[in-house]
């Protein structure tokens, strides 16, 4: 059996690290990687550390506005799949590479799967929604990672194909947590564990107006303690653009710094005190490592977290950011929420015998 895997950002290459190690045992796989995330630490770092095969075809897209990258995938990714036509095309996640996987696999007739299938912040002006809406319903095999994803696909009539495997974020966090705890700790940024605060930033609501800017920085000034924050280059840009980056740089405790490695990311997430952050992937992994949550939006996908009292939904608000850093109890029990750490062993198993 052949599998063709389209990756392109730094997501999806701790999505694929764990499904490609999976799938290589029992079938033959090509991975195409669209260039959508291109810079050394947001993508070559991550093919090294999480040992994810080199990429049969590196398209080098590269950023750009989302329609010209989008007709560019398609571009490069249509005589891959014409050319040898795999058993399936598999897809990861919400991204523009998401979406130019799917409408390339379905234009050509073949089998298409997608991994992190049925997730909804239900907010449709959310590139991220449309990408996965659109994806889910070209889908012939659909991997949910909570009963909540399934619950979403079965309101949009989709119930055919659909398997509740587990998070693989979950399976890359078991297969990394030690390697990465073996990583030197927090000192190096010349904090003590425990008393750090964590944040990523990099989502277009929270980037692409100067008023989400300003919130975000009265944000960074409202923390109570040192912080770490590795700057997606979208935000640093943005932030320099709009002649805020100064500001930032002025905030007492706070380490600006460029995206750091996931090895890098775990092992500071592991000793923070609390983390704060609009990414979706980053708030399930604070619950993998027993970390308490803010998340600066006012919705997520990952709804069971917020449910079992690890995530709190408290905006792009210093107000609401510095009231819920005054109380971060977590509760005694953390739920299983994202399956058996073998999502992306369930995953290969649907896909082989549905081929
Ligand atoms: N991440 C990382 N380095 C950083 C920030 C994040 O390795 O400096 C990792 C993080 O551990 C998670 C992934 O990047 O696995 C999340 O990616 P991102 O926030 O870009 O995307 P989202 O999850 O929001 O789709």
């Amino acid at each position: 059996m052949r599998v063709v895997s389209i990756v392109g950002n730094r997501p999806q290459f701790v999505k694929a690290a764990p499904l490609s190690r999976a799938l290589r045992t029992r079938a033959r796989e090509t991975l195409v990687h669209t260039g959508q995330h291109y810079d050394p630490e947001l993508a070559d770092l991550f093919f090294d550390e999480l040992g994810i095969p080199e990429p049969d075809h590196a398209l080098g897209i590269g950023p750009g506005a989302p329609l010209g990258q989008l007709a560019e995938m398609l571009r490069g990714i249509g005589p891959i799949l014409t050319d040898d036509p795999p058993d399936v095309v598999l897809v990861y996640g919400d991204t523009t590479t998401t979406l130019a996987g799917a409408l390339a696999a379905a234009k050509t007739g073949l089998r298409l799967a997608h991994v992190e299938a049925g997730l909804r912040s239900f907010d449709r002006s959310m590139p991220e929604e449309q990408n996965r809406v659109v994806t889910d319903h070209l889908s012939d095999l659909l991997f949910c990672p909570t009963d909540a994803a399934v619950s979403n696909l079965m309101r949009e009539g989709i119930t055919r194909g659909v398997h509740r495997v587990g998070d693989v974020m979950f399976d890359a966090h078991l297969l990394f947590a030690q390697v990465a705890a073996a990583r030197p700790g927090p000192d190096r940024w010349g904090l003590r564990a425990g008393e750090y605060l964590l944040l990523t930033v990099h989502r277009a609501a929270a980037t692409d107006s100067r008023a989400a800017l300003l919130d975000l920085v009265a944000v960074l000034e409202a923390l109570d303690a040192p912080a770490l924050f590795p700057v997606h280059p979208r935000t640093r840009h943005r932030l320099e653009g709009e002649g805020l980056w100064e500001r930032a740089e002025r905030v007492p405790g706070l380490r600006l710094l460029p995206p750091i490695g996931y090895l890098d990311f775990t092992r500071a997430l592991l000793d923070a005190r609390a983390v704060l952050t609009d990414s979706g992937g980053v708030q399930k992994e604070a619950f993998f490592a027993g970390v308490p949550c803010l998340t600066l939006r006012t919705e997520t996908e990952w709804v069971e977290t917020v449910e079992a009292g690890f995530n709190r939904l408290v905006a792009m608000d210093a107000g609401a950011v510095r009231e819920a850093l005054s109380d971060l109890a977590l509760p005694e029990d953390r739920p299983d929420l994202y399956g058996d750490g073998d999502a992306a062993g369930a995953t290969a198993e649907v896909l082989l015998a549905g081929a």
